[in-house]
């Protein structure tokens, strides 16, 4: 490929996994590859500078501020920092940093795995909290920053302004034990404890980040009127007196001391409560990092060493198909219990079949394991030099091992898939979704209560939960009369949930909960979608052709017919509910001002209501946002004195449709 063709595509690829990153919270790439591919960037692009365009991950930090929260100019940017990869990268970084200074120390410290953040505080009061966004502008976070509770809200010293910038994490214990409640109720997890915490810093509700028991570590300080310091750790000791968390560091001179503590803090990475992803070494002169400054966006007084992935090698026991709830096939290797960054690992992904085969992944191969960040470990290859004699390539099976049923390949990609209708695998799936807080939600009806009920042969299909009776459930294990008769008061009060949750409920292929919302907004009742013809679902936005013939198909189904009619005799409601949205602003006041456009007072005040709210006419403390249209006048004034977040009219839109 030549260098012009090469550039382009490491463009194309990284802005679209940054996109994935910094905004979705949703990686696709491991952070190592894509740190070596913008690295191949940077080299090219200083060979051809005449090639670099305006839009090349490059030029600017990374992540954009999303629209939902307010965006802050940070006065003092959150510059990024340049990567090196190996130990004589951290020499040559001491070297040009010697030629220009005359004696150098360095501060060396863990670089947390999580969120940047810039905390602002104004005469000794925490006043602003934002995210890093693209380096100059972030979003505001000040009321999920306030839950964090390593974070002061007010200082022993009353400086003017201080400005200091820390990484929010998800603690370790806390994201295994978060993911674990996922998975009981049914939801998705989250990759990794960095996109947990993310995902609870972006949180409109205060309340959802406060559960989420996120930590700081506190790396600089940006800004301090009226008080001076000659070197970093002087700032972080200082920082510290103030009540903060500040990262741990260690102040050395020499380049191989500093090269032996990386190593060190790589071989500690398992104390730590934080995800490490790599080590920082910043020169700790404040005066001589003025004197180096910084380039375009990262500081040159500073590097971000990154530790390769742990690769581990381990003899593969048995290769295990397991079927998900849409009956896909999904291998797995399980191997021989192994130390692997952090956790003991006994299994890993393989993908699917052309994954082994590709590979060609036997059993008794020994095989080179790695994880980067993600919680789910995958095989990078197989040593085949240690491969025993008589194995045989990895077949994989023709029928569904849970039902027996033939196994399809689905027509437009690698997946391969069960046929059983009836295979309990996908019933135990099915049914643990069904009752899933956000489908059905239904309390009490857990994964193990499930498992009882199919075992007993109490249940083929999700309808069947409504005719169970107090008895029948109390003779389960661990289950006793009250917590039967609370299951099925909470499998009644299922039925009122409305078509958007019942239609994701139902376990349609493609259809989350997003669609389940759109479907029965434009339908508003099951009869009716059940008569819209292939065109007329295709013809609605965010509901592509495949997602349309999907729903056809299972709509057609006799199975899907003889489940919806049970479910109507079980008294299932299948229309849209206004009411099913009916939790989401529970307990919350709004104060709607200044002109709206696209709803009139009334409207907003009745769509407040419909999701449990309270649409009320003046501010107080008790307000939990103001709405604020154009033109906005004393309300909003009084909303700022009191802290009170408002929300645009974008804003308030969103988290309607939410
Ligand atoms: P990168 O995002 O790869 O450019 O790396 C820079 C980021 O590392 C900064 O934005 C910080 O959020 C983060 N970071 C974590 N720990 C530290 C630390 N000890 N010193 C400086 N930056 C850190």
């Amino acid at each position: 490929m030549d260098y012009k063709s090469e550039m382009k595509t490491l463009r194309e690829t990284l802005s679209e996994a940054g996109y994935r990153y910094y905004v979705l919270d949703d990686p696709t790439m491991e952070d190592y590859e894509y740190d070596r591919m913008l690295r191949r960037l940077e080299e090219l692009e200083a060979q051809h500078p005449e090639e670099i365009t305006p839009d090349s991950p490059t030029q600017r930090v990374g992540g954009m501020a999303l629209e939902s929260f307010t965006q802050v100019r940070h006065p003092v940017p959150l510059e990024s920092l340049q990567d090196v990869f190996s130990p004589d990268e951290v020499e040559e970084f001491a070297q040009r940093m010697e030629e220009a200074l005359e004696e150098v120390a360095y501060s060396v410290e863990p670089k947390v795995d999580g969120l940047s953040v810039a905390l602002e505080y104004r005469d000794g009061v925490f006043v602003q909290g934002a995210t890093r966004g693209d380096g100059q502008v972030g979003e505001d976070v000040t009321e999920n920053i306030r839950t964090i509770k390593s974070i002061p809200m007010t200082l022993p010293d009353k400086l003017p302004r201080l400005i200091v910038r820390g990484e929010v994490f998800m603690p370790k214990n806390v994201f295994h034990k978060l993911n674990r409640q996922r998975e009981e109720n049914g939801e998705s997890l989250f990759a990794n404890p960095r996109n947990a915490a993310a995902g609870s810093l972006r949180q409109l509700d205060p309340k959802v980040c406060a559960k989420r028991l996120l930590d700081i570590r506190v790396f600089n300080l940006q800004l301090a009127e009226g008080r001076t310091f000659a070197t970093h750790s002087e700032t972080l000791e200082y920082i510290a007196s103030q009540g903060f968390r500040t990262i741990p560091h260690k102040v050395l001179d020499r380049a191989e001391d500093v090269n032996a503590e990386i190593v060190r803090l790589g071989e500690s990475r398992e104390e730590l409560p934080f995800d490490m992803d790599g080590a920082v070494v910043k020169v700790n002169s404040l005066s001589e990092r003025a004197a180096v400054g910084s380039t375009a966006k990262c500081p040159r007084w500073a590097i971000a060493y990154k530790y390769p992935p742990e690769q581990k090698p381990s003899r593969v026991l048995e290769i295990v198909v397991q079927v998900g709830r849409t009956g896909v096939l999904t291998p797995k290797v399980v191997v021989e219990p192994v130390r692997l960054a952090g956790t003991t690992v006994t299994n890993a992904t393989l993908h699917n079949q052309d994954f082994i085969e590709e590979k060609d992944i036997r059993v008794g191969d020994t095989v080179v394991l790695q994880k980067a960040g993600e919680i789910i470990p995958e095989v990078v290859g197989v040593l085949k030099d240690l491969r025993p004699e008589g194995t045989e390539p990895y077949r994989f099976p023709a029928v569904c091992p849970v039902c027996g049923a033939p196994v399809i390949r689905d027509e437009d990609g690698a997946a391969i898939r069960c046929t059983g209708a009836e295979c309990p695998a996908q019933l135990h799936r099915n049914l643990t979704h069904f009752a899933s807080r956000d489908a059905m939600d239904i309390d009490g009806v857990g994964p193990a209560v499930i498992k009882q009920l199919i075992e007993k042969g109490l249940v083929r299909t999700p309808a069947d939960l409504y005719f169970l009776t107090v008895d029948q459930l109390a003779d389960l294990e661990r289950m006793g009369k009250k917590s039967a008769q609370n299951a099925v008061e909470a499998i009644a009060a299922s039925k009122d949930r409305g078509l958007e949750r019942l239609l994701y409920a139902l376990g349609i292929r493609q259809v989350g909960q997003k669609a389940g919302k759109i479907l029965a907004a434009r339908f508003g009742s099951f009869d009716a979608l059940a008569q819209a013809t292939e065109e007329e679902l295709t013809a609605i936005d965010d509901v592509g052709g495949i997602t349309a013939a999907y729903i056809r198909e299972w709509l057609e189904s006799p199975q899907s017919k003889h489940l919806i009619g049970r479910l109507k005799e079980a008294g299932v409601s299948m229309e849209a509910a206004q009411q099913s949205a009916g939790e989401q602003f529970k307990g919350m006041t709004f104060v709607l001002t200044g002109a709206l456009e696209k709803f009139t007072r009334e409207e907003a005040a009745a769509l407040i209501e419909a999701r449990g709210g309270k649409a009320s006419g003046s501010v107080s403390k008790k307000t939990t946002y103001v709405v604020a249209g154009e033109n906005a006048g004393s309300k909003l004034r009084k909303a700022t004195e009191l802290g009170i977040p408002v929300l645009t009219e974008e804003e308030f839109a969103a988290m309607l449709a939410e």
